[in-house]
């Protein structure tokens, strides 16, 4: 793509106006800085690399303060300057890629935890989850759902990007009460904090950032637990889920992860040499320490046995194979390996991965993410896919819909064409109300654009691929 990015004259006045807010050393027009605060991990993609690379900010800024960051949207408002914001930078699928240049407002400088009470916590926008995990743990605390990008995402890059993580077995995904509060910022000439709880936060959760800045958010927090990281092994993936089930189910044992990968998956974690079982479907699992022999027993009834357990002083995260690490040790091994979202039917779990290996075969390989939300488990799943270009890839995913599995496709960067929106009405509103200028990430909120987002970007008729189910 050719990103659209603001005249040099125009981008002189951009500065002279933020340089009148910020010191110099918190502006940086340098382009490498530009380039590097213009990437995410789009690249897991071989479409959205093709198509967002080339796409770079004219100007980067860290603010530090609240205030600082009111001045910063005033001088976009003023000047009609497109504002990405960037937490760590970590997203899948070009989120805070700045596809018609302008400015991106990098948020890591603002990082200070400024409430921990009892169940929850209060934090500015660029705090990075193991720091707020840290300032939990020591007061008997732990956060409740992370992205496995644990030491590197900010939990309001989460908020506005993410979906579910570590801890979703039990609470769920971003939307199931894991955000109680948040405080964006609109673009205005004279922006003022807008404060949101309960179903007002449904405007800004995995919203790309396209209805407002957020400067600080209110997580609940869980209470301590002690967990063991183990691999337990199945003869395939179909025993694998069907033990799932019956722990999901086993209220008796504390769970933090469970996520089942086919051989096919494990093969690219050889780099870090782990004795995964190289024939058989590996579990892994994060479960409340003293609870071994219990997942033990419910391992038995499908065939399955323990591996290895990590030692409590180790320092290894299993997390790190799980969620989309997956796909960042296949890709690193393999670039033309990549991946898909999908949402399964949990009591047709068999049948529709048959269907799909026998069409795909080693093409396919299954990694599963089980979590549970609304009483009930639901079976989410990153497969290991191989690229063979994008015609191949869109008949995969019209096959995989096609035997009833949904799909929220990793390789579209505009919002409703990664997956289901169910509350484009609600966006639209927030947009209006916090962007009404449409500088707010252009180009991703496709709905906005219909509805009058300012630009002279042309999309192609949407090739929407909705997913139909709950997915990532
Ligand atoms: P960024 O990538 O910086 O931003 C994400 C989006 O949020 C962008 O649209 C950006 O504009 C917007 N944004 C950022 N900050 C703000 C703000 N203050 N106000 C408004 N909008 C804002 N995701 C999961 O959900 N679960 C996983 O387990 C998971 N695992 C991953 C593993 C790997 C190896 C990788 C590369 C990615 C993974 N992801 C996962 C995706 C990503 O890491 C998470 O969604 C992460 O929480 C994003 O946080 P970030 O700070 O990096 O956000």
């Amino acid at each position: 793509m050719r990103c659209e990015g603001g005249n040099r004259e125009m981008v002189a006045t951009v500065v002279d106006r933020l340089a009148e807010i910020l010191p110099e050393d918190r502006i940086s027009v340098d382009p490498r800085t530009r380039q590097s605060n213009s990437e995410d991990y789009a690249w897991f993609s071989n479409v959205l690399e093709e198509d967002l690379g080339g796409c770079r900010a004219d100007v980067v800024v860290w603010p530090t303060t609240a205030e600082e960051l009111a001045d910063v949207l005033a001088v976009a408002h003023g000047t009609r300057t497109p504002v990405t914001a960037r937490g760590g930078g970590t997203g899948n699928y070009g989120q805070c890629v700045p596809v018609r240049g302008g400015m991106v407002v990098n948020l890591t400088k603002m990082n200070r935890v400024l409430e921990l009470g009892e169940g929850l916590a209060r934090v500015e926008a660029g705090v990075k989850f193991a720091d707020l995990d840290r300032a939990a743990n020591s007061t008997g605390q732990e956060i409740r759902i992370y992205p496995s990008t644990y030491l590197t995402a900010t939990l309001c890059g989460f908020v506005a990007g993410g979906s579910g993580g570590i801890g979703s077995v039990a609470h769920g995904v971003i939307a199931d009460g894991n955000v109680l509060a948040a405080t964006v910022y609109p673009v205005l000439d004279a922006p003022k904090p807008r404060h949101l709880t309960g179903a007002e936060l449904g405007s800004i959760i995995h919203a790309y950032g396209t209805t407002g800045v957020l400067v600080d958010v209110t997580v609940p927090l869980a209470r301590r637990t002690e967990w063991e990281q183990a691999v337990f092994s199945f003869p395939d993936i179909v025993a694998c889920h069907g033990f799932a089930l019956d722990l999901i189910e086993d209220r008796s044992v504390p769970k933090r992860l469970l996520t089942g990968v086919e051989p096919g998956v494990t093969r690219y974690f050889g780099r870090a040499r782990l004795p995964f079982p190289a024939e058989r479907t590996s579990a892994i699992l994060m479960y409340g320490l003293g609870c071994r022999e219990r997942v033990e027993r419910l391992a038995g009834r499908q065939g399955g046995r323990l591996e290895f357990a990590l030692p409590q002083d180790s320092r290894t995260r299993l997390s790190d194979f799980t969620w989309n690490h997956t796909t960042l040790w296949a890709k690193k091994a393999d670039d033309s390996l990549t991946y898909l979202q999908t949402g399964w039917s949990v009591d047709r779990f068999g049948e529709q991965v048959h269907a799909i290996q026998a069409e795909y075969g080693d093409d396919f390989a299954m990694h599963c993410e089980y979590f549970r939300a609304d009483g009930s488990a639901f079976t989410a799943a990153l497969p290991i896919i191989r690229y063979k270009g994008r015609e191949h890839l869109d008949r995969m995913v019209e096959f995989v819909e096609s035997v009833g599995v949904g799909v929220a496709n990793p390789h579209r960067y505009v919002l409703e064409e990664g997956s289901k929106v169910e509350n484009v009405e609600e966006l639209l509103r927030a947009k209006r109300e916090n962007d009404p200028a449409g500088l707010l990430n252009p180009g991703k909120f496709q709905a906005a654009f219909a509805a009058g987002e300012q630009s002279g970007h042309t999309f192609k008729p949407a090739s929407m691929t909705l997913a139909r189910q709950r997915v990532l």
